[in-house]
């Protein structure tokens, strides 16, 4: 394991000036020759409590490229854990490499090494090309591991948790934009019916919202509209599509400078990471557009939230479905700080978020 120790360059990026950039503490580069893995270790922030966040395997352009997925992808854990009051710091992992060529067992098993010897201030979970079984090879070397499938004795997909998460968000974002809370005859466009698209459109069908669906795998479509009575919208026009909810549940950066103008509707709210392309940006657009935009680390915080509990100990399921009902109540508070502020809601979350950790450290700071 190699602790940068002086300031290292990697590509044109000075790592050092990267980690004060976004406020982390430490970086942690994994080297093992024999199984040829290549890693680095994100730990943003452990003011709240030890950093949490999912390892994925990417095979990056570049290390450079793997470097700023790491610092984005940490930084972001730690504004969720806090804004769902949960005692975690932000955290994340990234593999180099072809997930299908590199992967191996002893590969996994290196990396879970890695992950012990930091002693618990970093927690790893599931995230991109990472399955439960490559989670079981982790474990094996540590036990800093969360989120495991439920036949290991762990919390299991936190899909219907995400869901259940984003359904509450985008909820209390109409009692906002309508002065009522009520999905029925809401028209809903969710983009992606995954794991976590599929969980919210069972939520709007059964509160009666119109709800239109878009997917670029033809098998998710088929699966989606036998179970459910939904209109099939193509991948570009759901960006233009007349509605009042739009719910970006595919991939980031959905609204960006092509899309932003097309956008008619009122609200946005899905489970998407990273949804706008910058956020600055495109968060005070929506602001002078009049949209209202549920954040999507605070929205879609119902996964976190199950492992992170799964981790802390005393899980009941019933437990998490009651944490994650709060989103509501957040989403609210983001809303009216956000028009007190005149600032994104975005940045009014990252306030409330930077300011929970601020004042718990100072807390801490006393016997
Ligand atoms: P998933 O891979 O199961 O589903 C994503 C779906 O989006 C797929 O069906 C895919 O075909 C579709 N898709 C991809 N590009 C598309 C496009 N351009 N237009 C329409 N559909 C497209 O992933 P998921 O677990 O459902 O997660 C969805 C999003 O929510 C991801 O961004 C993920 O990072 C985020 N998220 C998920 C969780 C969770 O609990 N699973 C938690 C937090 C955040």
């Amino acid at each position: 394991m190699i602790d940068l120790k002086q300031e290292e360059k990697v590509g044109s990026l000075s790592v050092f000036s990267s980690l004060s950039e976004h406020g982390h503490e430490q970086l942690v580069y994994c080297y093992d020759e024999y199984t040829g893995l290549k890693a680095i270790i994100g730990i943003h922030n452990t003011v709240l409590g030890p950093s949490l966040g999912g390892t994925r395997m990417w095979d990056y352009k570049s290390e450079e490229e793997a470097l700023m997925d790491v610092l984005r992808l940490s930084r972001g854990m730690t504004f969720k854990a806090s804004i769902s009051g949960l005692n975690l710091g932000g955290g994340k992992a990234v593999i180099i490499g072809d997930a299908q060529k590199l992967k191996s067992e002893a590969l996994l098993r290196r990396f879970g090494r890695f992950v012990e010897s930091l002693k618990g201030k970093y927690i790893t979970a599931e995230d991109v090309n990472m399955s439960p079984e490559d989670m079981e090879y982790i474990s094996m070397e540590t036990k800093y591991v969360t989120g495991l499938s439920e036949k290991m004795g762990g919390a299991g997909d936190p899909s219907p948790f995400t869901a259940y998460g984003v359904y509450m968000g985008m909820k209390a974002c109409a009692k906002e934009a309508y002065g009522n809370d009520s999905l029925e005859n809401r028209k809903v466009a969710v983009q992606g019916v995954g794991h976590v698209g599929h969980y919210l459109v069972k939520h709007l069908i059964e509160e009666g919202a119109n709800v239109l669906v878009s997917d670029i795998y033809e098998d998710k479509i088929k699966e989606i509209t036998k179970e459910f009575k939904v209109t099939v919208v193509d991948e570009d026009s759901i960006y233009t599509e007349k509605t009042d909810i739009y719910a970006p549940c595919a991939l980031g950066a959905a609204v960006n400078d092509k899309t932003i103008d097309s956008l008619q509707c009122d609200i946005i709210a899905g489970a998407a990471n990273n949804q706008l392309e910058d956020e600055h940006k495109h968060g005070n657009i929506l602001l002078n557009k009049g949209i209202i935009y549920a954040p999507d680390f605070m929205i879609n915080a119902g996964g976190l939230i199950n492992v992170g509990l799964d981790y802390l100990g005393n899980y009941s399921r019933d437990r998490v479905f009651k944490k994650v009902e709060r989103i509501y109540n957040t989403v609210l508070d983001i809303i009216h700080k956000s028009r007190e502020e005149k600032t994104s809601s975005q940045e009014a979350a990252i306030n409330i978020a930077s300011q929970r950790i601020l004042d718990v450290g100072k807390v801490k700071a006393h016997l």
